[in-house]
């Protein structure tokens, strides 16, 4: 920790006050509730150091005393929790049928979940007018509640750039779209960030944050969504790769004679292990929906052709976790979307694949599991996304710049 502006190459004073507060933002976070000399027991700041940082961050109201002690040899120490009443951080998702948002607080309690239909054919025009609808709505509703907006995190199913630009969102017919410019210019600059990432890597970050993994530093979430991508999470952090579109597991091919991809190439994991296998027709997003609970309806009631397609496809995808598992080692690959309901019949066969392929003896100790997160990860991932700026320093306020 850098507590000191000498050395060889000294940080600007702001910069280290700023870091310095974020540090004891995510102590109190994930130790809450605990004193100040809790902090400077376990963050070797010293004890004067926590004490301006604290009442900065109550100042702030990030932190708020407790008014609880705790018996301690000598005297006893008032508590600090995270306050954050006065804020709130929105992810918004958008797929092909619907658009999610979710609004959470500074501890990720979460204070809605709306969503409404919305037209894959749509044009980018059209998107944004109808994300930035619901997005106005969310802030009005987090104004009367007098909650300022911490930012605004977007998901979108497809390749997107590190700087946000979507390169293309084949589902969504949308390519080479600054979405966020165009949301902040459809939302007048509404004065808090806005960032785009994609789909898989939100729902990832959910998964980290709030999921039944939460705190697992090496996860990879997988979206059984009409496309199939990863979110990669190693060694904490979110992978994106130098341009920003990792995670394309879809289009790994596992057989070149297989079935024709939307991709324009043979037998990707997506065409054999994708919801389209599992379906084998064309169906509208809100078809599907209806189509997999009457699969689900089968497989419950042991018929026999249901059952052979789940365990077919719960084989490609074994053979897609099983090359995650072998380049990643992940602790843990979580299933996500329409693969959750269906995961009872896919997993046997999962596991099975991964037991015969991956090389390391027990699979690396990689666990392959169903989401208990729901068809709102993405959403939730986003306003994950905005709660990880803050704790990385980002804070509200604007004081942090000011040594
Ligand atoms: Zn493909």
């Amino acid at each position: 920790m850098i507590t000191s502006t000498t050395g060889p190459q000294p940080a600007d004073f702001a910069d280290v006050r700023a870091t310095n507060l974020a540090v004891v933002l995510r102590f109190v976070r994930e130790h809450a509730p605990c004193s100040r000399a809790d902090i400077a027991a376990s963050t070797g700041l010293n004890k004067a150091t926590v004490s301006s940082l604290v009442a900065d961050l109550i100042d702030r109201r990030l932190v708020r005393e407790t008014g609880l002690t705790e018996n301690r040899v000598g005297r006893p120490a008032t508590m600090l929790v995270l306050d954050g009443s006065p804020y709130a951080a929105i992810g918004v998702e958008i797929s092909v049928d619907t658009v999610s948002a979710v609004a959470t607080d500074l501890a990720g309690q979460r204070l809605l979940t709306w969503r409404r239909s919305f037209s894959g054919g749509e044009s980018v025009n059209q998107g944004v007018a109808g994300v930035g609808a619901i997005v106005r709505r969310v802030v009005s509703r987090m104004a009367k509640e007098e909650r300022q907006v911490l930012g605004l995190a977007v998901a979108v199913p497809g390749l997107i750039d590190v700087q946000g630009t979507v390169r293309i969102a084949p589902n969504l017919g949308w390519h080479d779209a600054d979405i966020g410019g165009d949301l902040a210019k459809a939302l007048r600059d509404p004065g808090f960030p806005i960032q785009v990432d994609n789909d898989a890597n939100l729902a990832a970050l959910a998964e980290q944050r709030f999921g039944a993994y939460a705190g697992a530093s090496d996860l990879v979430y997988l979206s059984g969504e009409i496309g199939v991508g990863a979110g990669v999470i190693l060694d904490g952090r979110l992978r994106r790769g130098g341009r920003g579109h990792s995670g394309e597991i879809g289009h790994v091919q596992l057989d070149p004679d297989g079935p024709a991809c939307r991709c324009g190439r043979r037998g990707c994991v997506e065409a054999m292990a994708g919801i389209g296998a599992v379906l084998r027709k064309d169906l509208s997003p809100a078809e599907i929906q209806i189509e997999i609970e009457e699969v689900v309806r089968l497989a419950r009631a042991d018929d026999a052709e249901v059952l052979a397609t789940l365990e077919s496809v719960g084989r490609s995808l074994g053979k897609g976790v099983s090359i995650l598992a072998n380049l990643l080692n992940p602790e843990v690959v979580i299933l996500g979307g329409y693969y959750v309901p269906l995961a009872p019949w896919l997993l046997p066969a999962v596991r099975e694949e991964m037991a015969s392929r991956v090389v390391a003896s027990d699979a690396g100790g990689c666990e392959v599991v169903a989401s208990t997160l729901g068809h709102d990860a993405a959403a939730l991932g986003g306003a994950a996304r905005v709660l990880d700026s803050v704790d990385s320093g980002r804070l509200p306020g604007g004081l942090s710049r000011i040594p």
